[in-house]
């Protein structure tokens, strides 16, 4: 299972749609994001303003689609969602900002990956709610500047040290989103069941929550196959024993570390005689970018255990080798 959306089947995407909360209630987690968010929108509601420009960022799967939803929902405005590789000229850019009404969101899912000419175009929308149009074209061409609509521009990135610092700075609402602990996910298990109208064991969401990678996504797209299991092998309801008979049938690791996590792992303690290692380097023997270890798979190492970042690099810690069954050598006379 990847945390990346672009690898869910339709009908997977679908039943995510279904199980996304639609306001701040229903979302679990994130508190000191949401407590924030709350007095913003309350405020930009008493004034009738725009809320102020918001960024998300943070691992994919954590929430940030579902937060610029809900604050079009909490907002009570329409929301019109595109992704910076989408948009690949001014023009596209332009028919979308013409089209908000007042107080609209404007979602811009990987906003590191536009393009610098639509990022520019972007600036001055983002600023003064104006932009300039290209009218007629040949000897007649000009350029008109006409006015927005106040709007809210919600950038949701991975990679927020792929954005540039112009781009940054037009963010009034900065939030980083943090992984969940295994009880949040379960609470948020036992809530997706629901809607999916399958009974389960607190004991069992428990469990597939344990195995999410911190993720409501996974901890989502586990439930739903761990549903089949309970259809199929069961009687329907996800209990302890199912659930653990369809984890292991569908080969999950015990801490929900995914096939980059456990090589990443692998390779410093293999090649790199279990670190120290440079970040690039580390890079490179995986086959990723640093950018991309540093911001989507290290948090969740560091975080666990598997994993420390010292002055002189990466290391493996002894969790990680128990975990991938290896035996540390130690650094005899290094
Ligand atoms: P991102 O945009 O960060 O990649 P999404 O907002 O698309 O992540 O979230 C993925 C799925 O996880 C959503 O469909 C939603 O059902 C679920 N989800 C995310 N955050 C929460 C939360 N705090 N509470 C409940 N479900 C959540």
């Amino acid at each position: 299972l990847d945390p990346n959306k672009d690898r869910f089947t339709p009908q997977d995407m679908d039943i995510e749609r279904a199980l996304r909360p639609l306001s701040f209630d229903d979302f679990a987690g994130q508190d000191h994001v949401l407590e924030n968010l709350k007095i913003f929108v309350a405020a930009a509601n008493q004034r009738g303003e725009a809320l102020d420009h918001a960024l998300f960022h943070g691992p994919p799967g954590l929430g940030k689609t579902t937060l610029a939803n809900i604050l079009a929902n909490e907002l009570g405005v329409g929301i019109k969602i595109t992704s910076g590789p989408v948009l690949d000229k001014p023009g596209d850019l332009a028919g979308l900002l013409t089209n908000l009404d007042e107080r609209d969101v404007l979602f811009i899912d990987e906003i590191h990956r536009l393009s610098p000419v639509v990022e520019e175009y972007l600036y001055s929308a983002m600023e003064d709610y104006k932009i300039d149009i290209m009218i007629e074209s040949g000897p007649n061409a000009r350029t008109v500047q006409i006015n927005l609509n106040p709007f809210t521009l919600v950038g949701a990135t991975t990679r927020s040290g792929l954005l540039t610092a112009p781009m940054r700075a037009r963010f009034g609402i900065q939030s980083r989103l943090q992984y969940y602990n295994k009880e949040l996910l379960a609470t948020i298990i036992e809530r997706s069941a629901n809607i999916l109208n399958v009974p389960i064991d607190l004991e069992a969401a428990i469990e597939i929550a344990g195995r999410s990678r911190g993720t409501p996504r996974i901890a989502n797209a586990l439930l739903r196959r761990v549903r089949d299991f309970a259809q199929i092998k069961g009687n329907g309801t996800i209990d302890t024993e199912i659930a653990r008979y369809a984890l292991k049938a569908l080969n999950v690791d015990a801490h929900g570390l995914d096939e980059m996590d456990n090589k990443i792992l692998s390779t410093i303690i293999d090649k790199f005689k279990g670190g120290p290692v440079g970040i690039t380097t580390l890079a490179t023997a995986v086959a990723e970018n640093a950018e991309t270890l540093e911001e989507v798979y290290e948090p969740f190492l560091i975080q666990e255990g598997f994993l420390m970042r010292t002055p002189r690099g990466r290391e493996a810690t002894d969790l990680a080798y128990k975990h991938l069954g290896r035996l540390k050598l130690g650094n005899q006379g290094e």
